[in-house]
């Protein structure tokens, strides 16, 4: 009976083997190990599609960006992670800066993601594209009254602002966009004059400035358009209210453009399944993917030739900033201490 035998030796050979390597051995097979950021209802259709047209199993792992990035960190070579999937350019640049993600280059994917919605060396790619616009209470501001970022530095705002704290990354990115285009000097100045002009201490998220301009708190707020778009669909007949009685204006239509970041992945920088990886990142960019996967959340598609769902199309087209998003990252620690120099709590 050879095969026992053979099975046994073969045992004692993997045990040998295995004694030599300090690290456990994972091997690669058709599967790819997704760590997302991104719940697992605004994701698992789209994965179970990929898995049914490709054959690729997904292993999904979902939890908060900042402790997905830190289980990156502290994994290192050992991480089961072929793709980190994550909100924010802030966020994406982190990643790449702590060394966890690799390069990767792919026609399919440079063909359909504009260029400001990619790193440049392709570290990571934008998968979805939200905008951080002006939000106004309908009854109490007109939108001629409104015109940029800038102008809500401005006296005749005193009091009428709300705003979410400066831990917001979505916060510190929009301030790092002012510093790429104006410089730290008048970004500064503009953040001391917003500041001013808070109708109450930064505090709560996105939903809940919404909320407080609903409330009469403050006039106006920047959130991401994704939250109003939510509420509006929401079960809860009061938020569902309070977003009703919010709307969009498109800011610096003759300059800079509306602030934009993006959803994005990368693959990891010790990825196993590096192939799969890249397929899964060619696949949630490809057209289908991308009207799900920016609809399901309200986001817009960063390929231009997809239109935005329904909702968005409601709140009329704008200009959106140019600026490559991977610059938000690169600027985050100057922004996060230029906001705490103006007092932006
Ligand atoms: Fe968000």
């Amino acid at each position: 009976m050879p095969y026992p035998v053979t099975s046994r030796a073969l045992l004692a050979a993997c045990g040998l083997l295995s004694s030599l390597f300090t690290a456990p051995v994972v091997l690669a097979g058709n599967e790819v190990n997704l760590y997302s950021a991104r719940k697992e209802d605004l994701i698992k259709p789209l994965l179970d599609d990929f898995s049914r047209q490709t054959g690729i199993t997904v292993n999904l792992v979902t939890g908060k960006e900042e402790a997905l990035l830190q289980r990156l960190n502290s994994e290192g070579t050992n991480t089961p992670a072929d793709l980190l999937l994550t909100s924010d350019a802030g966020r994406l640049v982190a990643a790449q800066k702590a060394g966890v993600l690799q390069a990767v280059k792919s026609t399919a994917l440079d063909q359909v993601i504009p260029t400001s919605y990619r790193d440049p060396a392709g570290y990571w790619y934008g998968l979805s594209m939200r905008a951080r616009p002006i939000l106004y209470a309908r009854d109490r501001v007109k939108p001629a009254e409104l015109s940029t970022y800038e102008d809500l530095a401005a006296p005749q705002w005193k009091g009428r602002i709300c705003l979410r704290s400066s831990d917001s990354v979505y916060n510190q990115s929009l301030v790092a966009g002012m510093i790429a285009h104006h410089g730290e000097t008048q970004t500064e100045a503009w953040a001391k004059g917003l500041v001013a002009n808070l109708a109450r201490p930064p505090k709560g998220g996105d939903r809940d400035q919404i909320k407080a301009v609903a409330a009469g708190e403050c006039d106006i707020t920047l959130a991401n358009t994704y939250y109003l778009g939510g509420m509006l669909a929401s079960s809860d007949s009061a938020e569902q209210q309070a977003a009703t009685q919010v709307a969009v204006f498109w800011p610096n239509a003759q300059s800079t453009g509306v602030h934009v970041n993006v959803s994005g992945a990368g693959v990891t920088a010790h990825a196993r399944n590096r192939d799969q990886a890249v397929k899964l990142l060619e696949f949630l960019a490809s057209d289908t993917a991308q009207r799900w996967y920016a609809e399901v959340n309200n986001e817009y598609p960063v390929n231009p030739a997809i239109p935005p769902s329904a909702t968005l199309q409601a709140w009329g087209a704008f200009k959106a900033d140019t600026l490559n998003v991977a610059k938000l990252g690169e600027l985050n620690a100057a922004a996060v201490k230029l906001m705490d120099r103006a007092g932006w709590k």
